[in-house]
Formats: C-alpha cells, sequence, structure tokens
C-alpha cells in the first residue's frame, strides 16, 4: 500500500493509546487520537487515589504519553459518525476524516434503573468522581464530628473488594486527622449474587470473603438494592440508614454504538469478527468489543497492539493475522498488603499475592509510558493527598 492510511482512534484509554503507541512515527499512517479527557484514567489504581492517595498515581497526562510522537491529539466528544463520508463528529461540531477507525470508547456506569442512585450515591470511575466521594467523607466528618452510620459500598465485584478493603484504614486515619478517633465505623458490601466475585471461582470468593470479614465489613449477600433517598438506601425492602453509598455494581456500553448503530451482542458489546473489526475497516477494541475478556486493562492494551500491528501488517501486504483471546490474570487487593491471584488453575493470596499487583501495576505503566515515567508512576502509590486543609496539614506532619 503506497498511500498514507489516515487512522482516526477515538478514545484515549488503554486501548486506544496502546494502539496509538504502536503506528506513532510509522510513515504509512496518519493518526490521530480522538478523546474527551486530557489524561489517562489509569482505573486499576483509582481505589487508591480514592482512598488517600495522589491523582498522580492513577492519571497519566496525554502529553506525556505522546510527547515524542507525531500523533495529533483532538480534544471532544464524538458523538455521530457518517459511515458513507467516513467522518466522525462530535458534540462541539468537530469534524475528523478516517480512513481506518479504531473506537476505543470504554464503558459508562449504568443505574439498571434503581431511583435515587443517580442522585444521591457515590461512585469511583473518574477523578471527579473520586474527588466528589472523598471530599464528602471529610465534609462529613467537619460537619457531624462523627462517622456516617453506614458507609455502604454496592456491588462485590473487583472495584467494590478493592475499595472495602482500603477504605476502613482509610476513615480511621483521616478519623485520627480530625481529631475523632474513638468512634467505630460500620462498612457494609453489598451484593445481589448469592457470592462475592460471582465471576471467579468459589474458592476465590471464599478467600476473599474471610478476610473481608477480618477487616470487619459486614457482607449482605442476595441483596437488592431498591432505591436510595437522600438519608437511606432500601435493600430487601428493609432501609438502612447512610449518606455514604458507593455504587459500583454496573456499567454498560458506550452509548455511542447504540446511537450509531451497531450490532450489538450480548451485554450491549459490539459484534467483531477475528480481526477485532465490526465493518470494513472500523474495528471495536477493549471494553466496547464482544470478546471472551473484555472488560479487562490488560484484554484492552492486547486489543490495541494486536489492531495496530495488523494495520502494519496490511501496509506491508502482508494479511491480517487472527485474533486469540487470552486469560487474564485475576489480582484482586482487599486491604493493606492483601491480594487474591487467580492464575489460569491456581490461585494463592497474601503478601504474595500484593507483590505480585505491585509488580503488574509497574509493568502496566510501562506498557503506556517510558520506564523512568513508568518508576515515578509507580513510586506515586506511596504519596498521600487530601483537599481537606486539616489533613493535608497533618498529613505533611507524618
Ligand atoms: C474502578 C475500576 C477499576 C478497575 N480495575 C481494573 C484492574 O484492576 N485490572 C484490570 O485489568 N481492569 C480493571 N478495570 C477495567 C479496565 O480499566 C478497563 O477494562 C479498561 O480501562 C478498558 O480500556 P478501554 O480502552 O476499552 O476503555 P477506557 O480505558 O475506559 O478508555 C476509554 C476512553 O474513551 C474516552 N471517551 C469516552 N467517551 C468518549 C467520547 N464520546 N469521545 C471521545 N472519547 C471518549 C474516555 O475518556 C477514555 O479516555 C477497572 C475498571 C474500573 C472502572
Amino acid at each position: 500500500m503506497s498511500k498514507t492510511e489516515n487512522v482516526l482512534i477515538v478514545g484515549g484509554g488503554f486501548a486506544g493509546v496502546k494502539a496509538a503507541l504502536e503506528l506513532a512515527d510509522n510513515e504509512d499512517f496518519h493518526v490521530t487520537l480522538l478523546t474527551d479527557d486530557r489524561d489517562l484514567r489509569y482505573y486499576p489504581t483509582l481505589y487508591r487515589t480514592a482512598t488517600g492517595g495522589s491523582r498522580a498515581n492513577s492519571s497519566i497526562p496525554l502529553d506525556s504519553i505522546l510527547s515524542a510522537s507525531n500523533i495529533d491529539v483532538v480534544i471532544g466528544q464524538a458523538e455521530t459518525l457518517d459511515r458513507q463520508k467516513k467522518i466522525v463528529t462530535t458534540v462541539d461540531g468537530q469534524a475528523c476524516e478516517y480512513d481506518v477507525l479504531i473506537l476505543a470508547l470504554g464503558v459508562v456506569t449504568n443505574y439498571f434503573g434503581i431511583p435515587g442512585l443517580p442522585e444521591y450515591s457515590y461512585s469511583i470511575k473518574t477523578q471527579s468522581e473520586v474527588a466528589r466521594f472523598k471530599n464528602h467523607l471529610h465534609k462529613q466528618l467537619i460537619e457531624d464530628n462523627r462517622p456516617d452510620l453506614n458507609y455502604i459500598i454496592i456491588g462485590a465485584g473487583p472495584t467494590g473488594i478493592e475499595l472495602a478493603g482500603a477504605l476502613p484504614e482509610y476513615l480511621k486515619h483521616i478519623m485520627k486527622n480530625h481529631g475523632i478517633s474513638k468512634r467505630s465505623i460500620h462498612i457494609d458490601l453489598i451484593e445481589a449474587m448469592p457470592r462475592l466475585l460471582p465471576n471467579l471461582p468459589k474458592s476465590v470468593s471464599r478467600k476473599v470473603k474471610s478476610r473481608l470479614k477480618k477487616l470487619g465489613i459486614s457482607l449482605y449477600l442476595k441483596s437488592k438494592v431498591e432505591g436510595e433517598t437522600a438519608d437511606e438506601l432500601t435493600i430487601n425492602g428493609k432501609p438502612i440508614r447512610s449518606h455514604t453509598v458507593i455504587w459500583t455494581a454496573g456499567v454498560t456500553n458506550h452509548p455511542f454504538f447504540t446511537s450509531n448503530k451497531f450490532v450489538l451482542m450480548g451485554r450491549g458489546k459490539v459484534a467483531v469478527d477475528t480481526y477485532l473489526q465490526t465493518e470494513p475497516n472500523i474495528f471495536v477494541l477493549g471494553d466496547n468489543a464482544n470478546t471472551p475478556y473484555s472488560g479487562l486493562a490488560q484484554t484492552a492494551l492486547r486489543d490495541g497492539s494486536f489492531v495496530a500491528q495488523n494495520l502494519i501488517r496490511r501496509s506491508k501486504g502482508k494479511k491480517f493475522k487472527s485474533y486469540n483471546a487470552k486469560e487474564p490474570i485475576s489480582v484482586i487487593p482487599a486491604g493493606n498488603r492483601w491480594a487474591v491471584v487467580l492464575w489460569g488453575r491456581f490461585h494463592f493470596a497474601g503478601l504474595s499475592g500484593y507483590l505480585l499487583r505491585e509488580a503488574a501495576d509497574l509493568r502496566g505503566f510501562s506498557k503506556l509510558e517510558p520506564w523512568s515515567n513508568a518508576v515515578q508512576q509507580f513510586l506515586s502509590e506511596f504519596l498521600y493527598q487530601d483537599d481537606c486543609s486539616i489533613c493535608s496539614l497533618a498529613n505533611s506532619k507524618s
């Protein structure tokens, strides 16, 4: 192929950025990355930022990832796709042309129509949601001079468990800063299914269950959330008083795909062929694609690399390779220096799991940034960051 191909990548997350990095500086392609955020959200460490860690640990500026490349970055929210003209248009009217389109827009929160949750619950999927949650925890301690009666986390998937594991220590830490350390804390983890981590083997669920019990978390299984008001959450017909409900229980595919009439499969994911192609020269990656391990950062990174390498193959006159889904290793932390690991048929938990998770985070950063930046990013795990002036002062002294 002689002509330079215009590759438009929509979505600056794991899959989109990985594809962009692998196509960058290749003279056969002109790459444009259209995304609605100037930072890459590093989701696996967001729970740490939500429990006192620094923003830097879970956010990587695209400028620093892409600075050495010739990729054009357009900031905007993709809204419509014109297949005839080969143009994606943003909400504010920017038009981006393409020869090849790569879509990696991620998923959005789904409240399943449960009344009150969108208004009253907290979420930890973006930096602004994390900041809102943290501000609430501190404000409550300042205004009420005591912790909430109940902190309720909904959803015992990986995110709910990570948060439940880290929250007791964080609350104790900030209560001490606020001079109210003698009050007890009550944290509930609510799950609609009969066990924790319903998608993983039962033995893994059992390990995590006993760990969370040790941390003092109350588990409510087979519990259906029916609604939330400003003062309480209703579960299985019973109201529980709380001003701190965190929703981690549901996501759905990005609305771009329904509004632009893509063919959708189970869980609303886009139908793709063995090259992750949904229509000629339109590729769908990561959380958006209907692949066996969609929904994990490791899969998204692999998808980005896979499609980029296939495009490079085609530019050299070679045939596309077929996609092989690879089962990722699951590592789920729950509290200080503890994580459970599921690696193929094997699983283990404890400090070794935690160390593996640390190594996985460092490796994850290094797939997106040069090693020196990745190490810096990794070390930012040990920084505290709270907007609350009382806690900032206390943290700076400790
Ligand atoms: C709290 C949390 C914790 C997680 N922890 C883990 C973990 O420990 N391990 C793991 O493997 N996976 C984890 N995941 C899942 C993992 O983060 C996702 O599978 C991964 O981010 C998917 O990558 P992606 O590129 O498909 O989408 P994303 O990384 O979500 O990227 C999508 C990008 O598209 C942009 N975008 C959205 N809408 C538009 C628009 N209209 N126009 C332009 N740009 C747009 C977004 O801003 C974002 O930059 C976690 C997810 C969450 C929410």
